[in-house]
C-alpha cells in the first residue's frame, strides 16, 4: 500500500491490506513458509512526523533449531512506528522517542510504502531458536537420525583428541608390563 502522507494532515488515514510476501524476501533460511499477512492500521499526522499504529496477523512455519522439523507459529503483533520525513527530524525529539522504545523510520519524500516496512517487522518476528517442542531431542550428529522418533546405535560420545592420545599411551604402557 502506498500512503500519501499529505492525506493524513486533515484526518487519520486508515487502511487494511493482505500481503503475499514470498518467503525468499525474508532472507532467513529457517522460515519454511509464510502465510498471507493481514494488516490493519492507521497513520496520523503528529507534527513533527507521522504516527503509525496497527496490528499484523499471519502464520509462519519455521524449521526447528534442533531437528529441522516444521514448527507452526501464529503471529499477532501490534505495530507502532514513528515516521519522520527529511525536513522534520529534530534530533532531540528523536532521541526522546528512541528512549521510549519507539521505532523510528526515516522517509525520503512524502509517500509511504508499507511493504518494506512490514517486511522488516516480519524479520523481527522470527524467533531466534524455534523448537518443535521444548524437549526436542534433535538429530544424531553422526547419522542424522531424528532422535524424537528413533534411537540409533551411534556412539556419540565425542572423545577429546588430547584424552585419546593419553589413552593410547596408557594402553601401550599397559602392554609393556610383564
Ligand atoms: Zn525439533
Ligand atoms: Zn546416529
Amino acid at each position: 500500500m502506498l500512503i500519501q502522507l499529505e492525506r493524513t494532515h486533515e484526518e487519520p488515514f486508515r487502511w487494511e491490506e493482505t500481503l503475499e510476501i514470498p518467503v525468499a524476501a525474508l532472507e532467513r533460511s529457517e522460515v519454511i513458509s509464510l502465510g498471507p499477512v493481514e494488516v490493519a492500521g492507521e497513520v496520523r499526522f503528529t507534527d513533527p512526523g507521522y504516527y503509525l499504529k496497527g496490528r499484523m496477523h499471519y502464520e509462519q512455519e519455521l524449521a526447528c533449531d534442533r531437528c529441522l522439523g516444521p514448527v507452526r507459529v501464529e503471529v499477532d503483533e501490534p505495530l507502532e512506528l514513528l515516521i519522520l520525513t527529511h525536513e522534520e527530524a529534530p534530533e532531540a525529539a528523536e532521541q526522546e522517542l528512541e528512549e521510549k522504545d519507539m521505532s523510528v523510520v526515516h522517509l525520503e519524500g512524502d509517500e509511504l510504502d508499507t511493504e518494506p516496512l512490514l517486511l522488516e517487522q516480519l524479520q523481527l518476528n522470527i524467533p531466534m531458536k524455534p523448537l518443535c517442542r521444548p524437549d526436542c531431542k534433535g538429530l544424531c550428529p553422526r547419522c542424522g537420525a531424528n532422535l524424537n522418533h528413533e534411537t540409533c546405535s551411534c556412539d556419540t560420545h565425542e572423545v577429546d583428541p588430547r584424552w585419546s592420545a593419553l589413552a593410547d599411551l596408557r594402553g601401550r604402557l599397559a602392554g609393556d608390563e610383564p
